[in-house]
């Protein structure tokens, strides 16, 4: 038994919805997942960047503790030219030298003892700084897993709702068809519409009893204000 085609309607309205919404959920997915990556990314960037710092704390205190002994064993030297030097202005050049040197020698010390200082402070974070990257690949990994499934059961949805459609569609008479393709192909899921409390729901117009009475018994109507393909909905 053929369906009335009011019936067909609203069955093809309710699908091509579905598969509407079901597209959009599916052409999200990669965008949403971009930003997780991102997200990721800016993780993974922190976490090498305190590896990064700690790395280069080592080396500069390695450098400057290098200075720190040139400039020592300078300074032996200078005080033990001080003592052959016979001028006074010579003497005077060389404490001055001495005098440079010592000042070079303390500024060495604050900066090792600064980065040893920031070197125990980022240290001791690290533990805490290995924990936030292992929870955020975890967190991805739950994410991805995630997005997978849903992906699969979306994509079976569209499948199965996709076939459907073509069911119902495939029983549209011959002399509505063009016009219900064309309607669909320039208007998708809003080329339909539910007559419902009396007023067509794509553009709440009122519709007439005569007209509520003949899309009960499955005549074809489209409204008359928005065009739009009308079924019966029980009011509800
Ligand atoms: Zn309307």
């Amino acid at each position: 038994m053929t369906p009335l085609i009011t019936d067909i309607i609203r069955e093809c309205h309710r699908l091509r919805s579905h598969i509407h919404h079901l597209q959009q959920e599916i052409d999200r997915g990669p965008r949403v997942l971009k930003s997780r990556q991102e997200e990721l990314e800016q993780e993974r960037r922190a976490y090498e960047g305190h590896l990064e710092t700690i790395k280069r704390l080592k080396l500069k205190q390695r450098e400057d503790e290098g200075s720190l002994k040139q400039t020592e064993a300078r300074l032996a030297r200078l005080e033990e030219q001080l003592l052959s030097i016979t001028s006074a202005k010579e003497y005077q050049a060389k404490l001055s030298e001495i005098a440079q040197a010592k000042e070079k020698k303390s500024a060495l010390e604050d900066a090792i003892l600064a980065t040893i200082m920031e070197l125990e402070e980022k240290t001791a974070a690290t533990a805490e700084v290995e924990k936030r990257w292992a929870q955020a690949q975890a967190d991805y990994t739950v994410f991805q897993r995630e997005a997978e499934e849903r992906y699969a059961r979306l994509q079976q949805d569209l499948q199965l709702s996709q076939q459907e459609l073509n069911r119902w569609e495939e029983q549209i008479p011959e002399d509505l068809r063009e016009r219900y393709d064309k309607l669909v192909r320039a208007m998708g899921p809003d080329a339909f519409a539910a007559v419902k409390h009396r007023y067509c729901q794509g553009c709440h117009t009122q519709i007439s009893e005569q007209t509520i009475l003949e899309l009960r018994s499955g005549i074809f109507h489209r409204c008359f204000n928005c065009g739009r393909m009308l079924y019966y909905a029980e009011d509800a």
